[in-house]
């Protein structure tokens, strides 16, 4: 039998050629920045592995499908999902998709992009500043008997961020690697849809 941990419903973004959602008059708030119980949800940034409690898949598919509902009513949407997709590599439901989906869109689309931290895709957080690579290691390098939560707060971020830029640092990243192709908007949105969209009921699988 197989396993949806995501619901597959309709995808929240526009079709390429149709209008996006409500066009700002002025900045445009972001929706998720008044939804942080949703996307700052460590869950939501690191999906429950196949095999995990049935308890944690339940949970993850309830904040995918509200996040959906917040990037359904996103008038960021679009320009939202082309930075995930084509500028930065943050973790999380960004854009109205998961990490592995914008992982499958790019490679269709020939796109290579560097790992990056979600605060720093701007206007997707409430409330929690920007921190940077070189800071969380300063911060660590500077107190080094303290845990990461209490590193969290000295930085202002989640503790999922903190994890994140020092496995980063573990892992020693190559050199950055510039973008092969720079697609437009209606490819990245093509390549979305495909990637999002429902399977046939009988072959759904993990999102
Ligand atoms: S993740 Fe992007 S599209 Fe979704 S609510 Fe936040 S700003 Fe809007």
């Amino acid at each position: 039998m197989t396993t949806t941990l995501a619901p597959r419903r309709t995808s929240p973004l526009p079709r390429p050629g149709t209008a996006a959602p409500a066009a700002p008059a002025r900045a445009a708030a972001p929706v998720c920045a008044s939804s942080p119980r949703v996307f700052q949800d460590p869950l939501l940034e690191e999906p429950p592995a196949t095999g995990a409690p049935a308890q944690d898949r339940r949970r993850y598919a309830d904040l995918v499908a509200d996040a959906q509902d917040a990037c359904q009513s996103c008038p960021l949407v679009v320009d939202c999902l082309y930075r995930a997709v084509v500028e930065h590599d943050v973790a999380g439901y960004v854009g109205g998709t998961t990490a592995r989906q914008r992982v499958e869109i790019r490679r269709r689309l020939g796109v290579v992009v560097q790992p990056e931290d979600f605060d720093t895709l701007a206007g997707v957080l409430g409330g929690s500043r920007p921190v940077d690579h070189d800071e969380v290691l300063r911060v660590r390098a500077a107190h080094p008997d303290e845990t990461l939560e209490v590193l969290a707060v000295r930085l202002g971020c989640s503790l999922s961020t903190v994890k994140r830029h020092l496995r980063r640092e573990r892992n020693q990243p190559s050199a950055p690697r510039p973008v092969a192709v720079r697609p437009s908007r209606r490819q990245v949105l093509e390549a979305t849809l495909a990637v999002t969209r429902p399977a046939p009921r009988g072959h759904q699988h993990a999102a």
